[in-house]
């Protein structure tokens, strides 16, 4: 049963990458079922998957398919120092594993494995541990196997779905496809990625590279002062964001009135404190500024504000609503199984 799941996810993850980067360069693949404790492992053409796997009903099965063969395009055609720089393949591949679930499942279902398989380890990890640099070598991680996963694997797939959102669809991927052609059959380094998508992208990756990838760390932001100006048929929106910690960054922001989405850009945070003005069409007394409501720029800093024309006040942050929507229902179900078991108790005593 477990066979004929794996062979068909590797065809769709096939099917997947070579629309995404380029035709998958060999004439064969085998997926085969292997012992061992590892959940799957790449060689050029071949991928094991451990036996384990195969009787899972969850996406676990799937999920390791599509990785091992992502490995065909990133360790196996465009090679790389796995040791050295194991970010390249390895977080190239997480991430081309979310994006074989979108390919083939659509956005929604994309944003769930997303959220499960990779922002959630690393904020677990974040909360407990702290962040690390995904450009390390493996021997900087030793025996912490899970430090190496979280951040190698998962904050290497999280730096490369905020670049791809902050950048768009069609530049990203152009600048992916160009790597792929670029140094399929030879060996590509970190520096020879970013003077790729540097070249594609028409502009410096200064900021990506020694920031989130070369550096650790995760800024939060706040916005402490806004305004709205009216100009005949024009509101002029007016805000800081308040930047605490080194990191330079690219944060989306979407400007709400009466729930809907009047504006949506990309604010470049490169200093402690930028200031952001923009022309939005039509006469608004009320704005809700949402900086970065997706969640795409690592690290929960996601506040929301009401800007009118009496300044900007802090009504919820996004994130927090996001955790009560998640926790409470939860919480409150297990609260109640308990307190329902607790009467069935007292009343079979009784
Ligand atoms: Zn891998």
């Amino acid at each position: 049963m477990g066979g004929k799941a794996a062979l068909e996810a590797a065809v769709k993850a096939v099917n997947a990458y070579s629309s995404l980067y380029g035709d998958y360069p060999f004439r064969e693949l085998r997926v085969a079922e292997t012992g061992g404790w590892f959940g799957g492992m790449e060689y050029p053409q071949i991928v094991f998957i451990s036996s384990r796997l195969y009787d899972r009903s969850d996406l676990i099965l799937e999920y390791v398919v599509a990785h091992e063969v992502g490995h065909q395009w990133w360790y196996s055609a465009v090679g790389n120092d796995e040791n050295d720089e194991p970010w390249l393949d390895e977080g190239l591949t997480e991430f081309s594993t979310v994006m074989y679930f979108e390919w083939n499942y659509g956005r929604d279902y994309a944003e769930k494995v997303f959220d499960r398989m990779v922002r959630e380890d690393y904020y677990r990890f974040l909360d407990r541990r702290g962040d690390l640099p995904v450009a390390r070598p493996v021997t900087f991680f030793g025996d912490d196997t899970q430090a190496y996963y979280t951040i190698v694997y998962s904050k290497g797939a999280f730096i490369l779905w905020y670049l791809r959102h902050v950048v768009g669809d069609k530049l990203f991927f152009d600048g992916m496809r160009e790597f792929y052609r670029r140094y399929r059959f030879k060996v590509a380094t970190i520096e020879g990625f970013r003077e790729t998508l540097e070249e594609v992208f028409g502009m410096s990756l200064n900021w990506f590279f020694e920031d989130w990838v070369y550096s650790s760390g995760i800024p939060s932001y706040s916005i402490r002062g806004g305004s709205l100006a009216q100009l005949g048929e024009i509101t002029v929106v007016q805000f800081q964001i308040y930047r605490a910690g080194r990191q330079r960054a690219l944060i989306p922001f979407v400007l709400e009135a009466s729930e809907k989405v009047v504006y949506s850009g990309v604010a470049n945070v490169s200093s402690s404190i930028t200031v952001v003005e923009v022309a939005v069409n039509g006469s608004f007394e009320r704005i809700v500024l949402k900086l970065d409501p997706q969640d795409i720029v690592p690290g929960r800093s996601n506040p929301t504000v009401v800007i009118t024309k009496g300044g900007a006040k802090v009504e919820y942050t996004a994130v927090a609503e996001r955790d009560r929507k998640l926790r409470s229902p939860l919480a409150v179900a297990a609260a109640s199984s308990v307190l329902l078991v607790l009467m069935l108790r007292y009343r079979r005593v009784k």
